[in-house]
């Protein structure tokens, strides 16, 4: 499924949050800047992007498959539901059965009419500091798909929080932990809290990479380097959730290159090894699609 390079594990290339937000920043819709920085990704050795924009997120299978195009890198796109207030309306009347239904239709037969089969459960979410209860109801939704198909699931923390009670969740239902991925877990700051999950079993996510605003990259590093030392690199994945125009290069961002132009150079300057990072952007993801 994968193709042979790099993957970042928790992108968007078409996003459209900007209705519920009132931001037009929050649509994401420069497709040609977008293929130019994609273009420079390949130079980089990035093969594959999964693309966690999902139902009631703006998601478009026709961008994305042009953007794939053009770059020539694969891509990974995604079934299933946000978080509150995100949802599209039925998510509230239909039960988890239903939904999981809409999930399994777009596993196993594509996503609307395009042909395009979600390869990816997510991102499914839950908000700051609680899981509500139709974000619960979409959580077991999201591990009844995945238990009768297999297919993989990434999750959204809010700031990172709630990060173990997703865990939980999962292992109430037996799900088996080499198919979950926790996100945004490095924007909670705690290494503690991090290396929990990491012992539990799940892959996480350093996904807000370059987002100086929310947590400095600094202390990602640091947090990089205990998990390394504990050797439990081997289940972490790195990418930087691009959502916005302005975090685009052209408007004046640090753009989808920046993990290589920027925290790259950080980690190898902090003593990460070489084989961690080949780990961290390759062997992972591979890894985890198996
Ligand atoms: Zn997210």
């Amino acid at each position: 499924m994968l193709k042979d390079g790099y993957t970042l594990m928790h992108e968007h290339i078409f996003i459209d949050l900007s209705g519920v937000k009132k931001l037009d920043d929050c649509r994401l819709d420069c497709k040609d800047e977008t293929i130019e920085e994609f273009k420079e990704l390949y130079k980089n050795g990035v093969r594959n992007i999964t693309e966690v924009t999902n139902i009631g997120m703006g998601r478009d299978i026709n961008y994305i498959r042009e953007v794939s195009k053009k770059s020539g890198i694969n891509v990974i796109c995604a079934t299933g539901f946000y978080k509150e207030p995100f949802y599209p309306e039925f998510v509230y009347e239909k039960n988890e059965k239903a939904l999981s239904e809409i999930m399994k239709k777009e596993i196993l037969e594509g996503i609307d009419e395009t042909g395009t089969k979600a390869g990816i459960i997510g991102e499914i979410g839950s908000s700051k500091d609680k899981i509500t209860e139709t974000e619960l109801k979409v959580f077991k939704s999201a591990i009844i798909t995945h238990l009768e198909t297999g297919i993989p699931i990434t999750t959204h923390t809010s700031l990172g929080t709630m990060g173990h009670e997703q865990v939980k969740l999962f292992k109430e239902y037996k799900v088996n932990l080499d198919k979950i991925v926790i996100g945004h877990v490095d924007l909670s700051g705690n290494t503690e809290y991090i290396l929990k999950m990491l012992y539990d079993g799940v892959y996480v996510e350093f996904d807000t990479i370059g987002k100086n605003n929310y947590l400095l990259d600094d202390i990602r590093v640091e947090m990089l380097k205990e998990i390394e030392k504990r050797e439990l690199i081997d289940r972490v994945f790195l990418s930087m959730d691009i959502t916005r125009k302005s975090n685009m290069k052209y408007s004046g961002g640090i753009g989808y290159n920046y993990i290589f132009e920027v925290f790259l150079p950080k980690l190898r300057e902090a003593g990460i090894k070489e084989s961690s990072i080949e780990k961290m952007l390759k062997t992972n993801p591979e890894n985890f699609y198996k």
